[in-house]
């Protein structure tokens, strides 16, 4: 069951397209994911465009900038998939829905489907991680991050913000436990070090802005490598 949401101010954000792309892509893949973010953004974006359509209404001239808001707001990814216990209620087979590891299939959220052919190949990690990189063409370093039972991240803080979507399976980073279709906004006040204990594993998607900065015992000799990580 999802526990984690995007924060309401952070939707606010996405109904009125002032998030970051990487912000905006996360939170449209979580909605993809939850029913309950979903009806949030469908209830707003009718308000801001009632707001926007009675602002339009009081001034006398045209503005080809409100058509071109318009425009974008319409243009917003539409969550249309909504995901019930982790599984689709509604299958896809378009080529490019779901990324493979080790035989294992995973769909993603529609949001994520333009990423699957942008995606480079898996490689593996300490500590039974794996990871592929997404060249989202834009600024934001972004990762599919596959950890196997008994998987783990070293402890880690962040310079800057780390955005994590999980797509499929469970995860706990000492501070909390994670499920399918959570959504994580963590920034350099937080540390923590993920592992999964799930018999499945656990596969995220994640965007951080900076490289992680590793905080414990021998993992701190990783810094000087940290860019390598889910670089
Ligand atoms: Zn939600």
């Amino acid at each position: 069951m999802i526990k984690f949401h995007p924060k309401p101010e952070l939707l606010e954000q996405f109904v009125s397209g002032t998030l970051s792309p990487a912000e905006s892509l996360m939170v449209s893949a979580h909605c993809d994911m939850c029913q309950y973010c979903q009806g949030q953004v469908e209830a707003q974006t009718e308000e801001f465009a009632a707001q926007q359509l009675e602002l339009e209404a009081v001034s006398d001239s045209y503005d080809p900038q409100f058509d071109l808001m318009l425009a974008n707001i319409t243009q917003q990814p539409v969550a249309e998939t909504v995901y019930s216990n982790g599984r689709r209620s509604r299958t896809s087979e378009q080529p490019g829905s779901s990324i493979e590891l080790d035989g294992r299939k995973f769909e993603l959220p529609k949001t994520l489907h333009r990423l699957v052919q942008k995606r480079g190949n898996w490689s593996s990690l300490v500590g039974k991680l794996w990871q592929a990189p997404v060249e989202l063409g834009y600024d934001g370093v972004a990762n599919f991050i596959y950890m196997g039972q008994g998987g783990s991240v070293p402890e880690h803080t962040h310079r800057g913000s780390e955005m994590t979507l999980v797509i499929n399976g469970e995860f706990s980073d000492g501070m909390n436990d994670y499920d399918t279709g959570d959504f994580i906004y963590l920034n350099g006040e937080h540390t923590h070090a993920p592992h999964s204990s799930s018999h499945e594993g656990c596969l995220v998607f994640s965007i951080v802005d900076q490289p992680l900065h590793f905080t414990s015992g021998i993992a701190r000799l990783l810094n000087p490598f940290s860019h390598l990580f889910f670089r």
